[in-house]
């Protein structure tokens, strides 16, 4: 299956141009969408679930045309929206029950079978007669991909899923997600970095509505090779060399600052190569820095 989206743009009624032309070829497999907050990711994820109408462009999932067919779209999509509405007085199965009925699921027999096979997936079967308002963030979001998982879909949308998850939290997301198989597409939004560099095969990052890159993120990193350097600088210089140099990230360190710069050749004296991560490639691309994609 292929999502196709092309030249997609939206502009909302407060003049905020959400999506600029946007155009994604997302095949099966883990896709991830990186972008600051504010970039457009929500908005894009909520047009391609097909709860938000576009201005420009069109989104096809294989044969189904996503603007006019959101009947045929809602039997082959799970959608974990970035803030999950949970009834906190209702407990975990009956909400997974009604959830599948609503997903045309009416055979009472088939659901169990379904709730038992995916709350025991997402870890939950134990806790299933516990009311999701004691829930922790983990939880919800593990019961959020079980109900998106309903009904066997072929496309798979999660939003800013481990935002507020803490790291065990979010590894045991993580390892959720890789599981889910490489025969759907699945497309993760999300500001962290490491969320992509684990779990995708393919990404985009994108930045006020426009993607500015678009490949895998191994061979996107390779092109960062012998350009990334890093060193220590006194806070003191730190603004002049901002101003001089391509920096791509800064962190305090020790009393002093340590940089990552852009660049050929040797920077500033002393300063060592290093290897290129997703991370100089996300802050290189989102602060504009001259990279070879980037040109
Ligand atoms: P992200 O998910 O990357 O944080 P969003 O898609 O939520 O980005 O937002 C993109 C831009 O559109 C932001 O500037 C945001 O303020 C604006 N925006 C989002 N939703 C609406 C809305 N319903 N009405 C007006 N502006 C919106």
């Amino acid at each position: 299956m292929q999502l196709l989206i092309k030249n997609v743009s939206k502009t909302y009624s407060n003049s905020v141009e959400a999506l600029k032309n946007v155009s994604l070829d997302i095949g099966n497999g883990m896709f991830g969408l990186l972008g600051p907050n504010g970039a457009g990711k929500s908005t894009l994820m909520r047009t391609i679930a097909g709860l938000q109408e576009l201005d420009k462009g069109s989104i096809t999932v294989g044969s189904i045309d996503v603007v006019k067919d959101k009947q045929e779209l809602r039997k082959i999509l799970g959608y974990l929206p970035q803030e999950f509405g949970l009834y906190p007085k209702v407990n975990a199965l009956e909400l997974f029950d009604h959830l599948a009925v609503m997903k045309g699921i009416a055979n009472k027999k088939e659901r169990i079978e379904l709730a038992e096979s995916l709350l025991s997936q997402t870890n939950l079967w134990k806790y299933r007669n516990r009311k999701l308002g004691t829930f922790s963030g983990g939880m919800k979001q593990r019961f959020g991909i079980a109900q998106a998982l309903i009904g066997n879909p072929k496309l798979i949308i999660v939003d800013e899923p481990t935002a507020g998850l803490d790291p065990t939290e979010r590894n045991r997301f993580h390892n959720l997600l890789s599981e889910i198989g490489e025969n759907v597409i699945v497309i993760l939004s999300t500001h962290i970095v490491e969320d992509v560099s684990d779990l995708c095969s393919n990404m985009a990052i994108i930045k006020e509505g426009e993607v500015k890159i678009i490949g895998e993120p191994i061979a996107l990193i390779k092109d960062l090779t012998k350009q990334v350097w890093m060193g220590f600088v006194d806070k003191k210089d730190f603004k002049n060399i901002s101003e001089t140099h391509q920096v791509i990230s800064s962190k305090l360190s020790t009393g002093k600052v340590q940089i990552r710069v852009l660049s050929d050749s040797e920077p500033i004296t002393g300063f060592t190569e290093v290897q290129p991560e997703i991370e100089d490639l996300y802050f290189a691309t989102i602060n504009d820095l001259d990279t070879e994609s980037n040109k």
